[in-house]
């Protein structure tokens, strides 16, 4: 694990978005994953997992506070968490400033729907070159779309880890794009579920409003979080 802790984007967020803005007038080709314990854990079983984190073209950065602490225990201090939600929001905010196009797959599709609506009324810079929910069948014939329409931003919101694994898989035949798997982002984007109030997300509490929202995630809330934590051996 110490290795992918070691690729960790360690700066705060506006240097984050400072980078992302130049990577998207550039149009050079970045992958990011916004990494919780849930991946790190995922990666310790499963081998395309840990090797699209170690190539050194993907970038890293620590949605969750639950990284930031683990990251800590091996000596790695990093500068705040930059989630899925916020790189979304800053990728449609540069997008609809310098006339850009966006391709949305994942989510639900009155998720979808409602985001349209969203990207049209505070984007309208931003060009939609498509959306497709996340329940079909084949993901890989619509990257064969997005392959075709050639966005400048990509998208993937289908949970972790199949969005970087789908991501990773297609990645090669791409010569430009920001992709991003960004989990349920366009349910809070679109409005159709809340986000934590301020005072949970300043104390870093998020994860603790999820699991009084939905209760459910409890064990897959142990399973990734408490055992990562312990499972991250102090250097
Ligand atoms: N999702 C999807 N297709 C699937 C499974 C999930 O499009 O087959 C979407 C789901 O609608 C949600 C997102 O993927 O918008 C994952 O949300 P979740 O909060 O579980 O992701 P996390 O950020 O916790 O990985």
């Amino acid at each position: 694990m110490i290795k992918i802790f070691n690729r960790l984007y360690t700066k705060n967020a506006d240097s984050f978005y400072a980078l992302l803005r130049e990577k998207l007038k550039k149009e050079e080709k970045t992958f990011i994953v916004t990494a919780n314990p849930e991946i790190f854990m995922i990666s310790q079983k499963c081998e395309d997992v840990r090797e699209l984190l170690l190539d050194e073209n993907t970038t890293i950065v620590a949605d969750g506070i639950g990284v930031i602490k683990g990251a800590k225990k091996v000596g790695i201090e990093v500068d705040g968490r930059i989630c899925g939600v916020d790189i979304s929001a800053k990728l449609f905010e540069f997008g609809s400033e310098m006339n850009k196009s966006v391709f949305l797959l994942g989510a639900k599709q009155e998720v979808l729907d409602a985001l349209g609506k969203v990207l049209e009324e505070k984007y309208p810079g931003l060009e939609v070159a498509g959306s497709v929910n996340g329940y079909v069948p084949d993901k890989d014939a619509v990257f064969e779309e997005i392959k075709a329409k050639k966005p400048d931003i990509i998208l993937v919101a289908l949970g972790v880890p199949a969005q970087e694994r789908l991501i990773y898989k297609h990645l090669g035949d791409f010569d430009k794009g920001i992709f991003v798997g960004i989990g349920g982002s366009f349910d809070v984007l679109s409005g159709t579920k809340e986000r934590a109030p301020k005072f949970f997300i300043n104390h870093n509490l998020e994860w603790l409003y999820r699991l009084l929202k939905e209760p459910s995630r409890i064990k897959r809330f142990y399973n990734n979080n408490i055992k990562f934590l312990f499972s991250v051996k102090k250097k």
